[in-house]
């Protein structure tokens, strides 16, 4: 992504004459219940929510400003948003490689909208930066994740493991996924910056896979996960990338209780999941 950066801040690309980025940030922390899931993934997928009051602004705009062209990004686009966000002034980036924002913390999606007009006024960001001497974040990442420069190490994220990785996630890594099914919040958590969330609105209420454990995730089948995944965020990882997560979990956590279901998904069809209910098992032993 970084050898693309120049590019991807070039909104002419994706608007021919765009002269405005409106940058947007929406709370979306629903409170403290225990769950296996990052928490901007338990509710309805953020995507549809943001996408869905894109649309009303640019109702509003164009009942306006109807000559006005613009084009809508909810973390899609190969829009920068957190830049952004930024240069508007919303917030800044925080050494855990979030953006913070004063009101709400990182808890927070984002998204933008390019305009092909001028404004009255333009944002003169990103906002102080209030990290100060704070490490909190870097020394909590179980896998050591965060560099200086507030720059995340993909490959070894816990969340981008269990997200965006297909395939087997490096054994080394492993360990660390007690408790998480999908994305990690432990960089948010322990974040003073984070300490009074806002809570969001009821578009962001947890759904109940929110509460299941990770040993219901692993031995979900496809009737279940047809139930209660698709609408979600968690859909990106797919069936057999949550089985798979859970079973890292299970493993990682030395659950006893899994044996039964993890020696079931030992002869499962899918690779990764085989082989991440065969580390789970041999941790058990
Ligand atoms: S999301 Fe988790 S694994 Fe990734 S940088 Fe933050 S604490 Fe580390
Ligand atoms: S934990 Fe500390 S260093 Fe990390 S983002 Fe929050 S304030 Fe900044």
């Amino acid at each position: 992504m970084r050898s693309r950066v120049e590019e991807r801040l070039d909104v002419t690309r994706l608007l021919p004459g765009a002269r405005t980025v409106v940058a947007l940030a929406c709370n979306y922390h629903r409170g403290d219940e225990p769950s296996t899931i990052a928490r901007y993934a338990r509710g309805r997928d953020y995507h549809a929510t943001m996408r869905q009051r894109l649309r009303g602004f640019r109702r509003r705009l164009r009942e306006r400003w109807p000559q006005v062209k613009d084009y809508g990004s909810v973390d899609a686009a190969p829009v920068m948003e957190k830049v952004w966000a930024a240069r508007a002034g919303i917030g800044y980036v925080g050494k855990n490689g979030c953006f913070i924002t004063p009101q709400f913390g990182s808890w927070v999606v984002l998204s933008a909208l390019i305009l092909d007009a001028e404004v009255d006024a333009y944002g003169d960001g990103p906002a102080a930066d209030r990290c100060g001497r704070c490490t909190l974040c870097i020394t909590s990442c179980p896998t050591g994740a965060i560099e200086p420069g507030a720059r995340v190490d993909a490959g070894r994220c816990i969340s981008y493991q269990t997200i965006e990785n297909a395939c087997e996630v490096p054994e080394h890594l492993r360990e660390a996924h007690a408790g998480m099914t999908f994305g990690c919040d432990i960089c948010q958590d322990v974040c003073p910056l984070n300490d009074s969330p806002v809570l969001a609105g009821e578009r962001f209420a947890p759904r109940p896979v929110a509460a299941l454990s990770a040993l219901q995730l692993a031995g979900m089948t496809r009737e279940q996960y047809a139930q209660w995944i698709p609408g979600t965020a968690m859909a990106r990882a797919q069936y057999d990338g949550l089985r798979r997560n859970a079973a890292y979990a299970l493993g990682a956590a030395r659950e006893q209780a899994a044996r039964p279901v993890l020696e079931r998904l030992v002869r499962d069809e899918h690779p990764a999941v085989r082989e991440a209910a065969a580390w789970a098992l041999k941790r058990l032993a």
